[in-house]
């Protein structure tokens, strides 16, 4: 790995100095579940390489994260019978970002979930409430989604 930035929390799971349930991996990528899911399997999928954010990005990193996220998608819907997914990228404080290592976030969706609402009038762009499983509980899900990657 080129950089290595102990200080970022996510270069630490990347070079697994931190513990994380991992759901996928590639040279460039790495996906695994937020600790504090507004989903059940809601997935975050990151460059190994340092970015800050989608400015700072670079694009080898970018197919990467891309392949990745579309892979980790199709193991989620295959998981919990999402009916879709919801993929979300804050960038800087202003855009909603609170840790500065790029990220995408993949939610599985499901029909009336109310999870982001798009009704007429209620166009809310934040989550709902978050829940904290135990790292077992993490775990157990990892190998749920792990169980129907389909890497081609
Ligand atoms: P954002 O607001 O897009 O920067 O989201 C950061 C996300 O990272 C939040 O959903 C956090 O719950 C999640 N998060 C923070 N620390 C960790 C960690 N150590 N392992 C997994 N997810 C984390
Ligand atoms: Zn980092």
């Amino acid at each position: 790995m080129e950089k290595i930035d102990f200080n970022c929390i996510f270069c630490a799971i990347a070079a697994q100095r931190a513990p994380a349930a991992i759901v996928y991996e590639s040279d460039g990528a790495l996906a695994f579940l937020d600790i504090r899911p507004v989903a059940q399997g809601h997935t975050l999928v990151i460059p190994k390489k340092h970015s800050r954010n989608l400015f700072d990005l670079d694009d080898l990193s970018g197919m990467a994260v891309m392949h990745a996220s579309r892979v980790v998608a199709r193991a989620l819907r295959a998981a919990f019978n999402a009916d879709g997914l919801t993929m979300l990228q804050s960038s800087e404080r202003a855009g909603g970002q609170e840790v500065f290592h790029y990220h995408q976030h993949l939610a599985p969706r499901f029909i009336g979930d109310g999870l982001m609402s798009s009704e007429p009038g209620e166009r809310r762009m934040h989550w709902r409430a978050r829940t904290s499983p135990s790292r077992e509980e993490l775990q157990a899900i990892a190998a749920k989604i792990r169980a129907h990657i389909k890497d081609d």
